[in-house]
């Protein structure tokens, strides 16, 4: 009941002949699909949107093994599939386009998509991050002609082919593993001895016979012909010597990530890397704003801890709503980060 009268209140609050909504969450990943589930369930008719890749990275993954309730696994677009299912059920609005520009200045807040402008009472930034390059020359140009940030999307075009995986975390083992279903070698260039990954993805790796593993190794050139990648110099990081792979199709790099926070300068506070600095209980340095999986978080950047950041900061940005509601324009007990 109470919460068909905070709709009812929203519709009665026009702006220019356009509802304010009660809560926008930018970014459809697991952090912002979790969000519009319990912010939908709550009654708060919230918006998403969905921004450059609807269902977040999670898509590029080719088996999720380690998110409970599946013991089989699940295949990363099948669980996007999945949660954006669920979330439509509970009247949540989608929009199926990008953010350009915001202004956390004044409320409400503003948010301008390509086509369109919301204004809300709260937010909820849910953007996620993005493939970090390794910065080489000639690798904006050679994306897509060689060079790759996803294996799961680009893999079998290099059937029968030599291709190298740059990184030693999860990432960089995990897509080595899976070439292998396609490539006929898979170099792995790693520049230590140790790999940052998991036990078990170790292990997969080195049991697997089509990996090739170049430790103390970093792919210092790209080597292109006729604008596609056909090799790489190497540098032994130990020795400095300098040797050429020829002969690769494909380079996959897997480095880690950065956060999509660029659109969010200068309106948040971010931290040194770009992450936007949450306090306690999801809050950004601005009242009313929440930031939710791994546009906030540069450690654990896990799906199921995304999912949890976003079911509490829909559930924050409920009592947000509450309180401000019940208070007026003043708000004692939520306040920003410090
Ligand atoms: P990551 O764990 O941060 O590993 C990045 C790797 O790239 C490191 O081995 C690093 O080397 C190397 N690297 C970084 N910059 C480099 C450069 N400029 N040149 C060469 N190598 C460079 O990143 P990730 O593998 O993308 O994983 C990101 C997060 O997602 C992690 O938290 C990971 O646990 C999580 N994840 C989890 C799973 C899972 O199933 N549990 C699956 C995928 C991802 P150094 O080791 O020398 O620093």
């Amino acid at each position: 009941m109470e919460k068909k009268e905070r709709k009812q209140e929203v519709k009665d609050d026009d702006n220019n002949g356009k509802n304010i909504e009660n809560l926008v969450i930018i970014g459809g990943g697991p952090a912002g699909l979790t969000a519009a589930i319990y912010a939908g369930r709550a009654g708060l008719n919230p918006v998403v949107i969905h921004g450059p890749q609807p269902g977040g990275q999670i898509i590029n993954t080719n088996d999720l093994e380690n998110f409970p309730g599946f013991p089989e696994g699940i295949s990363g677009g099948d669980f996007g599939s999945r949660l954006l299912e669920q979330a439509e059920k509970f009247q949540v609005k989608m929009d199926f386009d990008i953010v350009e520009e915001v202004n956390f200045q004044e409320q409400p807040y503003t948010i301008k998509t390509s086509l369109d402008t919301y204004r809300a009472e709260a937010v909820i930034i849910a953007a996620g991050a993005q493939p970090r390059p390794l910065g080489l020359k000639g690798e904006k140009e050679l994306t897509g002609e060689g060079v790759s940030y996803c294996a799961t999307c680009d893999g079998a075009l290099y059937r029968d082919k030599n291709v190298a995986v740059v990184g030693g975390g999860n990432v960089a083992l995990e897509e080595a593993d899976f070439l292998t279903r396609f490539a006929r070698k898979v170099y792995l260039v790693h520049r230590r001895e140790e790999f940052r990954a998991d036990e078990l993805v170790r292990q997969k790796i080195e049991s697997n016979p089509g990996v090739e593993c170049l430790c103390h190794n970093q792919v210092v050139e790209l080597i292109s012909t006729n604008g596609k990648l056909s090799g790489l110099k190497i540098e032994e990081t130990r020795t400095g010597e300098v040797t050429e792979l020829n002969d690769i199709s494909a380079l996959f790099v897997a480095v880690g990530y950065e956060p999509n926070t660029s659109i969010f300068q200068g309106q948040l506070e971010l931290d040194k890397a770009g992450y936007i600095k949450t306090g306690n209980f999801q809050r950004t340095s601005v009242e009313g704003v929440f930031a939710a999986g791994d546009v906030q978080d540069s450690r654990y950047q896990q799906v199921i801890t995304a999912a949890a950041s976003g079911a509490r900061s829909a559930m924050e940005a409920d009592r947000y709503l509450q309180q401000k509601r019940v208070n007026g324009r003043k708000i004692e007990e939520v306040q920003p980060i410090k």
